[in-house]
């Protein structure tokens, strides 16, 4: 059996170790809640400050230029595109995930108009699954949404579908699909292939150049620690880019916005993917996310986040048998990400016990009790404690207590 000194002295050797005081932490919380919203990067408070106070208030409208503000999402974008192994000037910052959903998956089916299919996952993201039914019921062609299981993907890749939109790392299991192989089979039948790249940017290795992935979009506030509601991220493959026509032509967009044409003409490239004017103050705060994201060593952060996951599932394992926990992550490497899911008949109110106690993660319906590794911050002996915390909650029904069972807005 393993002991928690054994693990302390794992985070005295942790190579990760050091980039944790970049982070805000609270007293007393083990987060494991980063899946959903990253950690406070210090450096955002007082960037973000600096942002208002100088750029907005006493540069005011000259700061577009004068502070760059033009230039925040591009450069931004750069950034993530090299984070997610993507082709230079592919990869812009711009509106939300849902948002770039909509955006790619209709000039997706722009790109392949013989064929009516979205094929998707039928545990995707509920928000992914409602922008495609969302989308062909506006288009009215008989466009449709078909969902299968992982394992069905590759044979139900026929002649008629359109785009192939997965999300690479299942929020609900953490699961995670090999984005080479199910692309490659994709383009084997002439379909698209869209990734969404929530739970996966920041936290597990991306080559979107090398896996020929032609679309993908991903979230700013989880594993990049973006901040609440942060800007999303959006990709086109380059091959793409000439001709792909998006269905929102707002005047960032145009080739021109200054020129204050009446007409629409696309820009050149990837600025074309934009639609409006991007939110500054969010903007900076996103960067200090992403520039910590690029400065940590993705093979150390995988590295770390095998061997947390790994560790979690077998202290649940040694410390909690018999209280009707199942776990639902894959425990092969290749095959999962970031996260811990456990299964159990009362997970809603369990996982309030332990955010009562300070062990943050989240529920996710109808019985999952989900853990988020997020290695920059998180050290081994936390997970210990966090397991000591579920084990004291099951074994003495802790859980029970009436004010656990109130369910909220936000799970
Ligand atoms: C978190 C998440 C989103 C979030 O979309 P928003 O538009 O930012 O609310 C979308 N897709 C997946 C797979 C997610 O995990």
């Amino acid at each position: 059996m393993i002991t928690r000194d054994e693990l302390a002295a794992l985070d005295a050797a942790d190579p990760l170790a050091r980039f944790r005081e970049r982070f805000v932490l609270p007293d007393g919380i083990v987060y494991l809640d980063g899946n959903s919203l990253g950690a406070m990067p210090r450096a955002a408070a007082a960037r973000v400050a600096a942002v208002a106070e100088h750029e907005w208030a006493q540069g005011l409208i000259r700061s577009w230029n004068d502070a760059g503000w033009i230039d925040l999402a591009p450069r931004i974008g750069s950034k993530i595109g090299r984070l997610i192994g993507a082709a230079p000037d592919s990869t812009m910052v711009a509106d939300s995930t849902s948002v770039n959903l909509f955006k790619l998956l209709a000039a997706a089916l722009r790109l392949r108009p013989g064929r009516r299919v979205i094929l998707s996952e039928r545990g995707n993201f509920p928000t992914d699954l409602y922008i495609a039914q969302g989308l062909a019921a506006l288009l009215e062609q008989g466009h449709e949404l078909r969902t299968v299981t992982a394992a069905e993907i590759p044979a139900a890749l026929d002649g008629n579908v359109a785009v192939m939109m997965l999300t690479h790392v299942n929020y609900h299991t953490g699961a995670m699909h090999d984005m080479a192989a199910l692309t490659a089979a994709a383009h084997a039948r002439g379909a698209l292939a869209l990734w969404d790249l929530a739970h996966s940017a920041g936290a597990v290795p991306l080559a979107l150049a090398e896996a020929g992935a032609d679309l993908a979009v991903g979230c700013g506030y989880k594993f990049l620690n973006g901040g609440p509601g942060a800007p999303a991220f959006l990709h086109v493959n380059p091959a793409l880019q000439a001709e792909i026509r998006y269905p929102i032509t707002g005047w960032l967009a145009h080739a021109a916005p200054f020129a204050f044409e009446p007409g629409f003409r696309p820009a050149p490239g990837i600025p074309a993917a934009g639609v409006g004017t991007p939110p500054v103050l969010s903007l900076a705060a996103l960067e200090c996310g992403v520039d910590i994201a690029l400065e940590a060593p993705m093979a150390e952060i995988r590295a770390k986040s095998l061997a947390q996951t790994a560790l979690f599932m077998r202290l649940v394992e040694e410390r909690c048998p018999g209280h009707g926990l199942a776990i639902v992550t894959p425990r092969e490497d290749k095959s999962r990400g970031s996260q811990v899911s456990i299964r159990h008949e009362q997970a809603w109110p369990i996982m309030q016990a332990l955010i009562s106690r300070g062990v943050i993660g989240d529920f996710r319906a109808p019985d999952v009790l989900r853990f988020g590794i997020t290695p920059l911050y998180l050290r081994h002996a936390e997970l210990w404690d966090a397991v000591e915390a579920l084990r004291d909650i099951l074994t003495t029904g802790a859980w029970r207590d009436p004010r656990f069972a109130a369910r909220r807005a936000v799970t």
